[in-house]
């Protein structure tokens, strides 16, 4: 099985190919076998897209705006018309099943593209009465921006961050996570195919030194990167050394609360979504699932007997509802997660075992603790932790004790309740009696350690340009000399 990319770059408008780099080998999660190559970006690759991008922006920031929204609409269209080809791409590249790439990631891609490109003619500034005189402003784009990517969801990411900057007329190097480096080449092949000018959006691929090297760039003006809290804090000082503008998608540990009138069915799918889905390789998911000490066993026998359903297998397999890990590191650091878990006292309710290869069984742990690992750390895998509670202020303050605020959950049939407890979480996001929906049309990022800025929504526009102001004096000038 191949999926070799035409070239390991997309530059100025073309694939690019530069063997001088080091060789990354890209393996298919499924079987650990090699799929593809591509080479690391050389300085003279890297020096390529950064003068394309530059040379590219004012004529693009200079188009009318639903002309560009136009191009990304079309974009969007093409991704439809591919569909299948770009799911069976992304599930090659990711591991994750078939059924999950064809509706999730692409899907809510084009989506982006297709409402940035929509409100591209929309952004407008306001006037200012200064009674006689003036002011207005713009909203006009940084220029330069720099997208780094995770690698849990190459796909969307790449068009959740190109989609709200070509809208606003910036222009784009992205740099994918070394080890999901195929879907970028398609987003920038696709965005050409639908008429953006050369220079547009530049794909360069490389480990995190080739993103220290685009952030370091004089002519860069803002980096918006998704990836580990770690990581952020370095992109972060980076970026400071030259005041650029930021975006942090960063890294959580989210709580999601289920009271005991909660509708518990849905309570349970919720959780499995928020733990389960591509193989709980997601940034918002839920994994402290507070229970109300009352509902408790009822609870983790309904999601036992769901869970036990869950089918692992080859991700290109249509039945398959759970795909391996991404890699052997993410694999081992998850398998050393459940060890902790064990170790420190946590009850083993279902799985706990890795499966072939890369593969991890979904893990359920109950009767959790606040200071446990398991409660306190990122695992990024089906690992799901259960902590009971006994009244909502408890909850509330140890649902916010902790560095991360990405993303929260609150189930109850009590719509008071549930209002109240969402304002008083700290995170990014909180879902009432759903979890992990993210449409293109909300707002989504973190609070606190989980992030900096907004992606999705009218609010990234907000992250994707900055305010011009224009004072008009309508008199004479009034010196004191
Ligand atoms: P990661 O290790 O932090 O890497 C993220 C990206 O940053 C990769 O492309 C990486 O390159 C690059 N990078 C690393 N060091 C860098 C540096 N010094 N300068 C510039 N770039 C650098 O994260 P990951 O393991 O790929 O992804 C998982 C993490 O992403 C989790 O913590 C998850 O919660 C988070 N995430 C957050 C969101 C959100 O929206 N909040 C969404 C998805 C994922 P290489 O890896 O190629 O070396």
């Amino acid at each position: 099985m191949q999926a070799d990319p035409t070239a390991s770059h997309f530059v100025d408008g073309s694939y690019h190919e530069d063997k001088d780099g080091a060789a990354i080998e890209v393996l298919y999660p499924a079987t650990g076998k090699p799929i593809a190559r591509v080479y690391e970006a050389t300085d003279a690759v890297i020096e390529a897209a950064l003068a394309a991008a530059a040379r590219a922006q004012s004529d693009w920031a200079a188009l009318r705006p639903v002309e560009r929204g136009r191009i990304l609409t079309r974009a969007a269209q093409i991704i439809r018309d591919r569909a299948e080809e770009l799911a069976r791409l992304e599930t090659l590249d990711t591991g994750k099943p078939i059924s999950e790439t064809r509706v999730a990631d692409w899907p809510s891609g084009a989506d982006a593209l297709e409402y940035f490109g929509g409100l591209a003619a929309t952004i407008t500034g306001e006037t200012i009465p200064l009674g006689g005189d003036w002011a207005y402003t713009m909203r006009v784009p940084h220029g330069v921006a720099i997208g780094i990517g995770a690698w849990n969801y190459p796909a969307q990411i790449a068009c959740w961050k190109a989609a709200p900057a070509l809208a606003c007329g910036n222009t784009m190097v992205f740099k994918p996570s070394e080890v999901t480096p195929l879907g970028a080449l398609k987003l920038a092949e696709i965005l050409t195919e639908a008429g953006a000018p050369p220079g547009v959006f530049n794909v360069v691929q490389g480990a995190g030194r080739v993103g220290a090297q685009l952030i370091g760039d004089g002519r860069v003006r803002k980096v918006s990167l998704t990836g580990s809290v770690p990581t952020g804090r370095r992109v972060y000082q980076a970026a400071a050394e030259g005041i650029r503008h930021v975006t942090m998608e960063l890294g959580g540990k989210s709580p999601l609360i289920v009271f005991a009138d909660a509708d518990l069915d849905a309570a349970v799918g919720a959780a499995m979504l928020g733990n389960f889905y591509s193989a709980g390789q997601v940034c918002s998911n839920g994994t402290r699932v507070f229970v109300e000490a009352s509902v408790k066993e009822d609870f983790l026998g309904r999601l036992a007997k769901r869970t036990a359903s869950i089918h692992l297998g080859d991700p290109l397999d249509e039945a398959t509802t759970m795909g391996p890990l991404i890699s052997a590191a993410q694999h081992d650091k998850v398998m050393g997660y459940i060890a902790k878990g064990q170790a420190e006292g946590a009850r083993l309710v279902a799985g706990g075992k890795a499966g072939t290869g890369w593969f991890v069984q979904p893990t359920i742990f109950a009767d959790v603790t606040d200071t446990m690992t398991v409660a306190q750390e990122e695992i990024f895998g089906p690992v799901m932790c259960v902590l009971d509670f006994d009244d909502e202020a408890e909850v509330i303050a140890r649902a916010n004790a902790t560095q991360f605020g990405l993303a929260a959950g609150v189930f109850t049939k009590d719509l008071a309740r549930a209002h109240r407890v969402a304002g008083l979480l700290q995170a990014g996001t909180t879902w009432i009696n759903t979890y992990n929906l993210t449409p293109v049309e909300m707002p989504f990022g973190g609070t606190k350690a989980s992030g900096v800025g907004r992606e999705n929504g009218r609010a990234a526009l907000e992250h994707w340009t900055e305010v011009k102001t224009v004072y008009v004096g309508q008199g004479g000038v009034d010196a004191p000399w």
